[in-house]
Order: C-alpha cells, then sequence, then structure tokens
C-alpha cells in the first residue's frame, strides 16, 4: 500500500474494511450499486451459493477469504505452522471445491467473478474491475 496517496475518506474506509471480517464482500456490494448494478445476494439455487449474483443477466461473484480460500501466491494465504499437513490439504480441498463450482458456474453460462479479500484494497481499480464485469 506504500506510494499510495489517501484521502481521509478513503482512509475511514479502509479502517473499516480491515475491522471486519465480512468487510470486504460489504465493500464489493457499495462499488457494485455504484456502478448501476442490481444483484441478490447469497444465491443458494446456484452452484456454490455465490455471495452475489443476477441469475437473469447471468453473473456471479464470489468474494474469497485469501486465507481459507487458499489464495496462491497470496502472503495472507499462511498455513499454521502446527498440524501443517492437515491444513494445507483442508486449504486445498477448498480451492478445488471453488474450482468445480466456478465451473458448473461457467458451464451454465455464467460470467463468474473471483474478488480476493486482498484486491478489495486496491479499491479505485476494483470499481473499474467490478463495472466492466457485469456491463461488459
Ligand atoms: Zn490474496
Amino acid at each position: 500500500m506504500t506510494g499510495l496517496r489517501t484521502t481521509p475518506q478513503r482512509s475511514d474506509l479502509m479502517r473499516r474494511v480491515r475491522q471486519s471480517g465480512t468487510a470486504p464482500e460489504l465493500l464489493v456490494r457499495q462499488l457494485l450499486t455504484s456502478v448501476g448494478a442490481k444483484y441478490r445476494l447469497n444465491v443458494r439455487g446456484l452452484p456454490g451459493s455465490p455471495d452475489i449474483a443476477n441469475k437473469s443477466r447471468r453473473k456471479a461473484i464470489f468474494v474469497h477469504g485469501c486465507y481459507w480460500h487458499g489464495h496462491q501466491g497470496c502472503r495472507r494465504a499462511t498455513v499454521p505452522k502446527a498440524n501443517r499437513d492437515f491444513w494445507s490439504n483442508k486449504f486445498q480441498r477448498n480451492r478445488q471445491r471453488d474450482a468445480e463450482k466456478l465451473a458448473l458456474l461457467q458451464a451454465m453460462r455464467f460470467d463468474v467473478l473471483v474478488v480476493w479479500e486482498c484486491e478489495v484494497f486496491a479499491e479505485g481499480t476494483l470499481q473499474e474491475r467490478l463495472s466492466e464485469f457485469w456491463h461488459g
């Protein structure tokens, strides 16, 4: 994050994002709304119950925590030192399950976007990405 100029408003937002576990998803929702997206939350009728989806537009978004979903190459995706094999298998299974759900949705001709928790902090870029995904 170094080198980025922050406005007071932006730092407030970042503070809120860091404080709560579900905040990355809240921020994604706010950004989607700001680009005019209409969506439903935790859509159980779809594979993997996407966090955010619009069935008629065939869009689905997952907001993944880097740790539990095992974001590869991410510094947040650490494996605990105790019971290392257990955890590393568990995170690998989570990754595999995520990939299966994504493939099922794509087979249903859904556009699927995975937003990683660590990417939410690059807020300006994310809004553009969400807008392109939703309206593209
Ligand atoms: Zn990450």
